[in-house]
C-alpha cells in the first residue's frame, strides 16, 4: 500500500494535509526531517504512516504516559497494531509487550525515552530491525524550551548504541530558533529536511474581556454553550476550586485539577474529561500537556497567564478537530500582580546566582508586560499573536474579538485627571475599587471610614459609567502614568509621569468600542447558542449529531476508549450533513476509515437510517 492508500484505508482521510506530504516523503527516502507544526496540524500522521511502509519497526519516543496512551488507543481503534513501553505497565505486560514486539507484532511502539537505555530494552532494539526513532514533543531535548526533559538526552545515546543507525524524525509545536537548533544538534539530525509550518490556527477564535464580575461572565458563557466541552484556567489552585465548587452547585457538569491533588483524583477528574463524562475542566497550567482531546470547544482563561507562550500553548488545546473553536481571556488588573508575585517568588530559579536570577526576572517581566499588551491592543488579536512568535499576519483576521469589533477614540483626558487627582490627594494611599468608588461619589461605610467623601474629587466623575472608569484606570497603569504596589494592599501609587496628566499638558485618547457596538454584542451573545460552535448546522443536523454523539459515547464505554478516538465531532458533523445511506456514503464521510467502518459503521449507519425515516 501507498501512504494514499493508508491515509484512506486506516485513517478515512481523503487529502494530506501540505506539510504532511512533503515531511512523510522525507522520512521514506530515509532522510532526517523535522517538523515544526502547530498543534491540531496533524504531527502523528507523518511518522505513522511512514511506520507502516518502512521495512522494521518504529520508536516513537514521547514524555507523556499519557500521550503514548491515547496514540496507541487511536491506533488500534483504526486497525493498526501498536504498543507502548512505559512505567504503567506491571513487569509482566512489560515482558509481554516486549515478547510481542520481538515477534514483530508492533510496527509501532511508544518508548519512554527513560527506558531506551535500559539492559532489556537495549537486548531487544539491537536484535531488531528499527527503521526509524520518531522523537515527539522534540522541544522536551532542549533547556531553552519550557518542558525540558533530561532523559531525552539519552535518544542520542541510544541511537548510537544500534548496529543500523535508523531514520530519525522529530516533530513539536513549539520551537523558538533556539529550540531549533537544539533539536538539530543535540539528536544529530544528518542533513534533516526541517519544515515549518505557519503557526496560525486559524479556526480558534480570540476574544478578550474584562467584565465586571468575572465568574458571572464564564457562567453565563456555560449557559450559552450547554454541553461543549471546555477548559477554565484560573492562575491558582485556590481559585480553581472556587470556580470549580461555585458551577458545580450551580448544576454545571465540571471537574477540577490542580497539582495539590492526590494523584487519585487527578487521574479520575482528568479522565472524566476526556471520556467527556464531565465536560468542562478547571484547571491551573499544570493541566494540559499530553491531553489531545480533539473535541474541545472553548478554553477561557479565568485570569491572564503569565506570558504569550502560556497562552497560546494552553488556549491551543481548543479546536484540535479543526472545528471553530473559542479562546477567550477573562481578564483582571489584579492578574498582572498574582503574576509578578509568582515571578518574584519564582521557586525554580533558587539555584540560579544572583545576576542571573535578575535576569531571569527581567525577561520574565518583559514577557508579562507583552502578555498584558494583548489584554489591551485594539489590533487584531491574531496579528498580535503571530507577530509575538516572529511571524507576519495580515492585520485582519476576521475571526477575532478586534477585527469584529468598531473602534472610536476617546478624549478621556478629563477622566484620567479626575482619576489621578484623587490618588494625589489622598496621598496614595488606597487601592484601585477605593479610587474609583470616591470619584465615582459611592457613599458605601469604607468610603465613609476613609473619610474619601471629604476629598476633593469626590463624585467628581459620578456620570461617567463604572466600566469606563476601570478601563480608563487599566489604561492609566499600562501607560505608566499611574502604577499599582505589588503587594497584596495594591496600593495605587503615582509614577514620574503622572504630573502630565495632572497638569494637562497632553491629551490623552484611548481607542475604545463604540458603544452602540457594545450593546449589541453583548445581546448579541446572549442570544447566540449553538451546540457546536461556529458550524452552521440545520435543526435536522443538529438532531441527526446528537442522536450520533449519543451513539458514539456508548461504544467509546463498550471500547473503554475516549468517545473522540471512536470518531471526531468533525467526523459526526460531516456525518449529519451527508446522511449516508450505504457503505459507500459511509466512507466518503472524512475521518471513516475501513476498519472503523468494519467495527462500527452499520451501527451509524443505522442510527442515520432511523433519524431519517422514524
Ligand atoms: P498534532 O499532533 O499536530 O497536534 P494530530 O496528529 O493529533 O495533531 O492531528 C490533529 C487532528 O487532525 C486529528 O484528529 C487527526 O486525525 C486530524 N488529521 C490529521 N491529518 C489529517 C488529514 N490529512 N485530513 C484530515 N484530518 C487530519
Ligand atoms: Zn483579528
Amino acid at each position: 500500500m501507498n501512504q494514499y492508500e493508508i491515509l484512506k484505508k486506516y485513517f478515512g482521510y481523503d487529502n494530506f494535509r501540505d506539510a504532511q506530504e512533503t515531511l512523510i516523503e522525507s522520512i521514506l527516502s530515509g532522510r532526517d526531517t523535522v517538523g515544526i507544526m502547530p498543534t491540531g496540524a496533524g504531527k502523528s500522521l507523518c511518522f505513522q504512516i511512514p511506520a507502516l511502509m518502512m521495512e522494521g519497526i518504529t520508536l516513537v519516543i514521547s514524555p507523556l504516559i499519557s500521550l503514548m496512551k491515547d496514540q496507541v488507543g487511536s491506533l488500534n481503534q483504526a486497525g493498526i497494531h501498536a504498543a507502548y513501553l512505559n512505567s504503567s505497565l506491571t513487569m509482566n505486560q512489560y515482558y509481554k509487550a516486549l515478547e510481542f514486539a520481538r515477534q514483530g507484532r508492533y510496527p509501532i511502539i511508544y518508548v519512554a525515552p527513560e527506558r531506551l537505555v535500559t539492559e532489556e530494552f537495549l537486548d531487544f532494539a539491537i536484535h531488531t530491525r528499527i527503521a526509524m526513532v520518531a522523537v515527539d514533543e522534540a522541544h522536551c531535548v532542549s533547556q531553552w524550551g519550557q518542558d525540558f526533559r533530561p532523559s531525552y538526552l539519552k535518544i542520542v545515546e541510544f541511537i548510537e548504541l544500534l548496529p543500523q543507525r535508523p531514520v530519525v524524525s522529530a516533530f513539536t509545536a513549539t520551537a523558538t530558533k533556539e529550540v531549533r537548533d537544539d533539536i538539530l544538534d543535540i539528536l544529530q539530525l544528518r542533513d534533516p529536511l526541517v519544515m515549518t509550518t505557519g503557526f496560525d490556527r486559524s479556526n480558534l477564535y480570540f476574544g478578550v474581556m474584562s467584565p465586571k464580575d468575572r465568574y458571572a461572565s464564564v457562567k453565563n458563557y456555560l449557559e450559552r454553550h450547554p454541553g461543549e466541552s471546555g477548559i477554565i484556567y484560573c492562575l491558582t489552585r485556590k481559585v480553581v476550586e472556587e470556580v470549580c465548587e461555585k458551577l458545580r452547585q450551580e448544576g454545571f457538569g465540571v471537574t477540577r485539577y490542580h497539582a495539590g491533588l492526590s494523584d487519585q483524583e487527578r487521574r479520575q477528574n482528568q479522565d472524566d474529561f476526556i471520556y467527556d463524562r464531565l465536560p468542562v475542566m478547571v484547571a491551573t497550567n499544570a493541566f494540559g500537556m499530553g491531553i489531545d482531546k480533539s473535541n474541545v470547544r472553548f478554553v477561557l482563561h479565568y485570569g491572564m497567564p503569565k506570558n504569550m507562550e502560556s497562552y497560546y500553548q494552553e488556549a491551543g488545546r481548543a479546536g484540535r478537530d479543526g472545528e471553530a473553536a473559542e479562546c477567550i481571556l477573562f481578564y483582571a488588573g489584579q492578574d498582572v500582580i498574582t503574576n509578578q508575585f509568582f515571578i518574584d517568588n519564582n521557586q525554580d530559579n533558587q539555584e540560579l546566582d544572583a545576576l542571573t536570577r535578575a535576569l531571569v526576572q527581567e525577561r520574565d517581566r518583559e514577557r508579562l508586560r507583552k502578555m498584558t499588551f494583548y489584554c489591551f491592543t485594539n489590533e487584531c488579536l491574531r496579528d498580535y499573536i503571530l507577530r509575538y512568535f516572529g511571524e507576519y499576519g495580515s492585520n485582519y483576521c476576521g475571526n477575532c474579538q478586534n477585527c469584529l469589533t468598531q473602534f472610536e477614540d476617546v478624549d478621556v483626558t478629563e477622566i484620567a485627571r479626575g482619576i489621578v487627582g484623587c490618588v494625589k490627594a489622598c496621598r496614595q494611599r488606597y487601592g484601585v475599587n477605593v479610587i474609583l468608588d470616591t470619584v465615582h461619589g459611592a457613599n458605601t461605610a469604607k468610603i465613609r471610614q476613609y473619610r474619601m467623601n471629604e476629598n476633593p474629587h469626590y463624585g467628581e466623575l459620578a456620570k461617567v459609567p463604572t466600566y469606563r472608569l476601570r478601563q480608563v484606570m487599566n489604561y492609566l497603569q499600562l501607560r505608566q502614568l499611574l502604577t499599582v504596589t505589588n503587594d497584596e494592599y495594591a496600593i495605587v501609587k503615582l509614577t514620574a509621569d503622572s504630573r502630565q496628566v495632572l497638569e494637562g499638558a497632553e491629551r490623552i485618547v484611548m481607542r475604545m468600542a463604540k458603544e452602540q457596538e457594545r450593546a449589541a454584542r453583548e445581546k448579541e451573545e446572549k442570544k447566540k447558542k449553538s451546540a457546536v460552535s461556529g458550524v452552521e448546522l440545520t435543526e435536522a443536523e443538529q438532531k441527526l449529531f446528537e442522536r450520533l454523539r449519543v451513539l458514539r459515547t456508548e461504544i467509546a464505554r463498550e471500547e473503554k476508549v475516549p468517545p473522540y478516538i471512536v470518531f471526531s465531532d468533525k467526523t459526526l458533523i460531516s456525518m449529519s450533513k451527508i446522511r449516508p445511506c450505504d457503505k459507500a456514503g459511509m466512507l466518503k464521510v472524512s475521518g471513516v476509515g475501513e476498519f472503523k467502518y468494519e467495527k462500527y459503521g452499520e451501527r451509524f449507519l443505522a442510527c442515520v437510517g432511523e433519524e431519517i425515516s422514524p
